[in-house]
């Protein structure tokens, strides 16, 4: 649930949900070798603005900036801090200092992230980033593709598929930015001034506008398809092919832009059919350029994010949450306070046995306690009792089977034990 602010607060009867998301996806990870990093959520503002606006032209790298949160410290002196927008730029940061060249890394986190949104102001979204560092091969980039994939379908989003697109290296992109700009100009009375500045900055920007003619322009504007040189074009080749063979579901879509200028070659995007609606949930690329410019070393750099709020909300939509069996528990109830030290002794007792306990937590009647016992979900109910405890035993209900017995004081552990296990619960 998004609060007004757009922070989350995720109550316990999601937060079983969320843990079963994350560690299914921490899961898959380790079986591929990623480890995981822990980014501080406090990051150094002029690191990220730096990191993000990098390989932007002016005006895209102010609309960009300004999605950036800005804490100013009181002290003008030191740095400003920001809240993390994005993960990469922060990972090749802090590994830089770390990375050796003809190594190969791979490295993941998931989190919260922070942006200030056009209309609603400070936002706070989940994101799963995953990156492959050192390999300039394709081989590399079907690694990432698959993997994302694998997360999806293991997640039970069978049905996800890929687009594809290549962004080409500097070579071939530059012409095709330079038949960009000239058709943007012959058709700059036709398209609105936003989507005319966005993609004559960056032709691969998303304009995201609905206008018709726009759409109309964009869409009979120069691909990237057709400039792409031998070397991007053969290694475009070999990605569908992989992905293909994998029997992975793609489409390759010339027109897959991002918001981001930083990648090169391949491209994608996870894309899945949810309420009738094309969602994306997560996509990635490769970043060469940008691993060189923030690492100072040549380091070639592949990767994907999943949108993991988009994906929590689709997979609760679908009802892919499915509780683990439920632990056995015991309730106990002391009903006097002279017995208290004795029910934290049976609890440690049982904690020893990895058994949950609910503990009373006040002075209660038995029907009281039996209710309260149904309501947290025990399936035995222990009451101890001044009178039973002086003839050493006390009272065990079992509120499955409605019946209740005396057990001695020596043979709880083992009555509990026994009562579990004609119940077939663990
Ligand atoms: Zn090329
Ligand atoms: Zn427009």
């Amino acid at each position: 649930m998004k609060s007004e602010i757009g922070i989350h607060q995720y109550m316990p009867d999601k937060v079983w949900k969320w843990k079963i998301l994350e560690q299914t996806i921490a899961h898959v990870l380790y079986l591929h070798d990623y480890q995981e990093i822990r980014l501080s959520v406090l990051q150094d503002y002029n690191v990220i603005n730096n990191g993000i606006t990098a390989l932007m032209q002016n005006d895209e790298a102010h609309i960009t900036a300004d999605s950036i949160i800005n804490l100013s410290q009181p002290n003008g002196d030191l740095s400003p801090m920001t809240l993390r927008p994005e993960g990469t730029i922060s990972v090749l940061h802090h590994t830089a200092k770390i990375i050796k060249d003809n190594e190969i890394y791979r490295f993941y986190y998931m989190g919260p992230m922070f942006r200030n949104e056009f209309k609603e102001g400070p936002s706070e979204f989940h994101q799963l980033g995953v990156e492959l560092l050192g390999s300039d091969s394709t081989i590399s980039e079907n690694e990432i593709i698959s993997l994302s994939i694998k997360i999806c379908q293991n997640l039970g989003l069978k049905d996800v598929w890929l687009e594809l697109n290549s962004f080409g290296c500097q070579e071939c992109r530059a012409p095709f930015f330079e038949d960009m700009k000239t058709y943007l100009n012959s058709h700059k009375n036709e398209i609105c001034q936003s989507c005319y500045n966005k993609l004559y900055t960056n032709p691969f920007a998303l304009t995201e506008c609905e206008n018709p003619e726009c759409k109309q322009v964009i869409e009979y504007g120069p691909t990237i398809a057709d400039y792409l040189c031998p070397n991007c074009r053969k290694n475009f080749e070999k990605v569908k092919k992989v992905q293909a063979n994998l029997a992975h579901q793609y489409k390759v879509n010339p027109k897959l832009f991002k918001n981001f200028a930083y990648y090169n070659e391949t491209v994608f995007d996870l894309t899945i059919k949810q309420n009738g609606k094309e969602i994306v949930i997560g996509g990635g690329g490769r970043y060469d350029y940008l691993s060189r410019l923030i690492t100072g070393k040549n380091i070639p750099a592949v990767g994907f994010y999943l949108n993991i709020d988009r994906i929590f909300e689709i997979m609760d939509q679908r009802e892919l949450f499915i509780p683990l069996d439920k632990s056995f528990s015991v309730y106990i109830s002391s009903q006097s306070e002279d017995l208290e030290m004795m029910m934290l002794q049976i609890a440690q007792e049982l904690h020893e046995n990895d058994i949950k306990t609910v503990l009373s937590a006040g002075k209660h009647s038995i029907e009281e306690d039996q209710a309260l016992a149904t309501k947290a979900g025990c399936e035995l109910l222990l009451i101890i009792r001044d009178e039973n405890v002086r003839e050493g035993k006390i009272l065990m209900r079992n509120m499955v089977r409605e019946h209740q017995d005396y057990v001695g004081l020596t043979g709880i552990l083992d009555a509990i034990l026994l009562a579990r296990k004609s119940l077939n619960r663990h």
